[in-house]
């Protein structure tokens, strides 16, 4: 399909005096018409900070987008100024965060709040904005639509309050959709509700979604294709299924093994010990060198490449770089 996002070697840094702490590094993948592109790691591996990135939201002023393209549509965005960036935001691109109470004004009703958002965006009444925002609900699921209008948020439950935020987050017909960790405060039955929504949406408007996750099993259901992040870094780009049946990245390999195989019974990579390294202490050669189990001596010496392994599929490892030369190394142990 058409190129909605198309994001080349994006790298945003934190400066803490002297010192730059890239967050995100060397970051490039793109997203087509009604396509989902999940973006997985775990906490601090820099996946949302690249979505703020796209938005231009990255938190000042100790953060900057230092390098890189990101072009929607054409127009790189990180050469649009702040008032071009003003109308993209909850307009052309929208966003939904984790926790939809931090979203959502507490003082403010439902209804108040997306007229508001209908009337910033478009030329339309407040009268029309009640109903479009009555029927955005009722796409949603909400079937006493009205009354949702004049409640506010706290008088909701999370999986209500986050379907209220899709409602918003889609009511402008977004080209992208970038949802944050969007069901993870939310019961399992909801969180698939929820997924499954948006996913629905996206077909009928168009869309494209960028879904953020630190859970690859909401990924199998959902996304096309699946972009691995580990220490600001893209280690892995693949088909969904691909991903699944022949992992190439050491990193992806580890995640799928932590899928829990009975719900709840593990929240963390027990097959990948260690944790994510903070920006400030990055490894020199590989950023996953500390916790990969194929570990070799070049790996702590040089950085390895996003390259293309096929048409469809990246990777960042040295043990799939061709020439180079694993003999007498630490193999996979298949
Ligand atoms: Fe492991 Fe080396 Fe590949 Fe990094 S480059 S993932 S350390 S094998
Ligand atoms: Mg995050």
């Amino acid at each position: 399909g058409e190129t909605v996002i198309d994001i080349r070697h994006l790298k945003t840094s934190f400066f803490s005096k002297k010192t730059e702490l890239p967050v995100v590094d060397d970051v490039s993948f793109s997203v087509h018409k009604g396509e989902t592109l999940a973006i997985v790691g775990e906490s601090g591996s820099g996946k949302s900070m690249t979505a703020l990135s796209i938005m231009r939201l990255v938190p000042t002023p100790n953060g900057e987008i230092v390098d890189g393209e990101i072009y929607f549509n054409d127009r790189d965005l990180l050469k649009q100024k702040e008032k071009e960036m003003f109308k993209v935001r909850g307009n052309e691109i929208s966003m939904i965060f984790q926790e939809p109470m931090t979203s959502l004004n507490p003082v403010y009703t439902i209804g108040d709040q997306i007229r508001e958002q209908l009337t910033y965006h478009q030329d339309i009444t407040r009268r029309e904005a009640h109903q479009i925002g009555i029927e955005m609900l009722q796409t949603v699921g909400f079937s006493r639509a009205k009354e949702i209008m004049g409640e506010y948020p706290h008088r909701l439950s999370g999986g209500m309050r986050q379907r209220v935020m899709i409602a918003m987050a889609l009511s402008n017909n977004p080209q992208l959709l970038i949802a944050d960790e969007p069901t993870t405060a939310l019961d399992v039955t909801v969180q698939a509700q929820i997924l499954e929504l948006m996913q629905k949406l996206s077909k009928e408007y168009d869309s494209a979604i960028i879904l953020i996750t630190h859970d690859l099993g909401v990924v199998a259901e959902l996304a096309e294709r699946v972009v691995v992040m580990y220490g600001g870094q893209v280690v892995e780009e693949a088909p969904i299924d691909e991903l699944f049946d022949d992992p190439l990245h050491p990193y992806s390999e580890g995640l799928l093994n932590s899928i829990p195989k009975i719900e709840g019974t593990q929240d963390r990579l027990d097959s990948i010990p260690g944790t994510v390294p903070t920006p400030d202490n990055l490894p020199v050669g590989c950023n996953f060198v500390t916790r990969c189990p194929y570990a070799m001596e070049l790996c702590q010496q040089e950085e390895p490449r996003l390259m293309d392994k096929d048409s469809s599929r990246k990777v960042r490892c040295f043990l799939h770089e061709e020439g180079i030369a694993t003999d007498g190394q630490q193999h996979r142990s298949s």
